[in-house]
């Protein structure tokens, strides 16, 4: 099998890493890519966000399968000529992925299928606003742009001027409950109609120790969670994913790729925070790298409608933790061009490096170029074991201003 990726972050990394290594993976191309992914596939120049593109590429290519990594491309409907080119796709058509690109329409198909999730309500003048906020009084308040922002759209506060200033910002939002309880992010494989879930992950959103400070796309994560209630991956596809894929199959516009679930298990039960339309990063480093069965049976089954034929995936024994490293200024403006060194090193150390922020100077150095530049993955025999070797991992890499998080997965076998 010829497969194409579509990224260049550490999603994209470990999705290639994955297939690099399967059996049934005859040649591995990504494009844009990044120099870390160069490493495992043929790299191509491509804009990822020019669906005619990424078509004329795969058709060149001759590839059997294009996996498309982020949401941006999803949104902007890459998935649907090279459907439409006879290429099997992974990844959900432009209809399809508004799931990701609309909180309000997400809200609002599971309001359609019985999904649990927070009460919410979208507002887009300072009267919705102040009403919608008047009634979330006492607690956190959540307010959502209704836009992609790349993880970073959403402001939890106390402050209600804070609440309003980040409405006022966004324009059109989402305002909604606050969801009290541990989150957990669940993937499942999707052909359109039958779902295969991964293992349950959890990542660390906020850039600060103690999960403090602001949002970021992710800081770290780990997988399984020893303190996941017994059944929960069957019973978030029961009654969360399966009824969504239905739904969206209902409506004529069938979700074929990947439903990221991000879930908060709350006294009241569990409920949805939000979907993705795309494999979550770094939760994605942790849980392909449990991964032991074939990825790109899953996909192209996913891509070609015959999921339900495919044997369910096998998993490693023992846990994963990831560790994001990230640029100084992140996830403000941060700086490039810091040299990069230490990654042999780290993978010397039985940890993998998955790439992000990366690129090749005109020297040919390795240097920062972008908010997360890369994350330190280990493999162990329990989660604590996994969690220092990757530190091992992290100490090894350098660059100026490199900040991580010191706590990922610290708290999960407490
Ligand atoms: P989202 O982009 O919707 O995943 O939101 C990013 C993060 O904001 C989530 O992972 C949660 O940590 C937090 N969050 C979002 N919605 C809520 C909510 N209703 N209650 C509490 N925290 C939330």
């Amino acid at each position: 099998m010829k497969v194409l990726v579509i990224g260049n972050g550490g999603r994209e990394h470990a999705i290639a890493r994955a297939l690099s290594a399967d059996p049934a993976v005859t040649a591995l191309y990504c494009a844009p890519g990044n120099p870390g992914i160069a490493e495992v596939a043929e790299l191509r120049a491509v804009d990822a966000l020019d669906p005619a593109a990424v078509r004329d590429l795969a058709v060149e290519l001759g590839v059997d399968l294009v996996v498309v990594g982020p949401e941006a491309p999803l949104v902007a409907g890459v998935a649907d000529p090279v459907r439409e080119a006879g290429i099997p796709v992974f990844g959900p058509s432009r209809a399809a992925a508004v799931l990701e690109g609309s909180k309000a329409f997400s809200k609002e198909v599971m309001a359609a299928a019985g999904i649990p999730t927070a009460k919410s309500y979208v507002c887009q003048s300072e009267d919705e606003y102040n009403k919608a906020l008047d009634e979330f009084v006492g607690f956190p308040y959540v307010v959502k742009d209704d836009a992609l922002a790349a993880g970073k759209g959403v402001v939890v506060t106390e402050d209600r001027d804070e609440a309003l200033a980040h409405a006022r910002a966004c324009g059109r939002v989402v305002i909604e409950e606050y969801l009290d309880g541990p989150e957990v992010s669940l993937f499942g494989i999707t052909d359109g109609a039958a779902v295969v879930p991964m293992m349950p992950s959890q990542d660390f959103k906020r850039i600060g120790d103690g999960d403090t400070g602001l949002n970021t796309g992710g800081m770290g994560s780990y997988c399984p969670l020893p303190w996941a209630p017994e059944g929960l991956t069957e019973e978030v596809v029961d009654t969360v994913i399966q009824p969504l894929v239905d739904e969206m199959r209902r409506r004529g516009t069938p979700f074929a790729g990947l439903v990221f679930a991000g879930l908060a298990l709350t006294a009241k039960g569990l409920r949805v925070v939000e979907f993705n339309a795309r494999f979550g990063d770094p939760e994605t480093q942790s849980v392909l790298a449990m991964l032991e069965s074939s990825l790109s049976e899953l996909l192209y089954a996913a891509a070609t409608g015959t999921l339900a034929d495919v044997p369910a995936p096998r998993w490693r024994d023992g846990a994963a933790v990831t560790v994001v490293l990230a640029a100084a200024g992140y996830p403000g403006t941060p700086r490039g061009g810091d040299a990069i060194t230490g990654i042999d090193e780290a993978e010397k150390l039985d940890t993998v490096v998955n790439q992000a922020g990366t690129k090749r100077d005109a020297e040919g150095v390795l240097v920062t170029s972008g908010g997360r530049v890369l994350a330190v993955t280990a493999v162990a025999g329990d989660i604590d074991a996994a969690r220092a070797k990757a530190y091992k991992g992290v100490a090894a890499v350098r660059f100026d201003g490199a900040q991580h998080r010191t706590d990922i997965a610290a708290k999960a076998t407490a």
